[in-house]
């Protein structure tokens, strides 16, 4: 019979189950990324609404893990794409790739290619972490996949927070114990002056 063991669990089990819990529910409660963090790119437009990218392919060429493809096309009579003489006719991200590091950011010479402090980068399957021109270029604020009841800033320091919560805790159990081994004493002294 494992009943010294079924007992062993469930007071491990009641001595925990009213701790107070140290997880963040995300993502109901998130930390912003401070600004510098890099995460998802966006291609920007210029005020007037035409494309900043030019398709001249100097992103394609930075990158080190070979994750942008960029088919430029020259821009026809007419509506245009970009105020330059080219636009991006194919712009694709592909996320199993990329490894964040910015030099694409770096070598754009239009400002065109930009990175988010977003990091929610999931699909539903490898052709879907494909971004194509179409996701890359927001013209709304980006939709996360779950929404957010509580954000903090990126300054918040939640470790900080459990930590000064925890060391309440025991210094009201250090107190505690203080004044235990206090009346111990007092109780013992009170014997020994008895027993003298
Ligand atoms: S962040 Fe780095 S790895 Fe990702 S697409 Fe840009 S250059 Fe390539
Ligand atoms: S994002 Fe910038 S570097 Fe890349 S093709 Fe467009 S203009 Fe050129």
């Amino acid at each position: 019979m494992a009943l010294p063991e079924i007992l062993t669990g469930m007071r491990t089990v009641f001595k925990n189950v009213y701790k107070k819990k140290e997880t963040t529910a995300y993502p109901e409660v998130r930390r912003q990324p401070f600004p510098r963090f890099k995460g998802r790119h966006i291609l920007d437009r210029h005020p007037d609404g035409l494309e900043k990218c030019i398709g001249c392919e100097l992103c394609a060429g930075a990158c080190p893990a070979d994750a942008i493809l960029v088919v430029g096309a020259d821009n026809e009579p007419g509506p245009r794409f970009s105020p330059g003489e080219r636009y991006a006719q194919v712009y694709q991200i592909n996320y199993l790739r990329c490894i964040f590091c910015g030099l694409c950011v770096e070598a754009c010479p239009t400002e065109a290619l930009l990175m988010t402090t977003e990091y929610e980068i999931s699909g539903p399957s490898r052709e879907g972490l494909v971004f194509t021109k179409d996701q890359l270029i927001v013209d709304e604020p980006i939709v996360r996949h779950w929404p957010t009841e509580k954000e903090y800033p990126p300054e918040h320091n939640l470790l900080k927070e459990l930590e000064a919560s925890r060391s309440e805790t025991d210094a009201v159990g250090g107190a505690r114990n203080a004044g235990d081994q206090r009346l111990k004493s007092t109780a013992a002294s009170g014997r020994g002056g008895a027993q003298s």
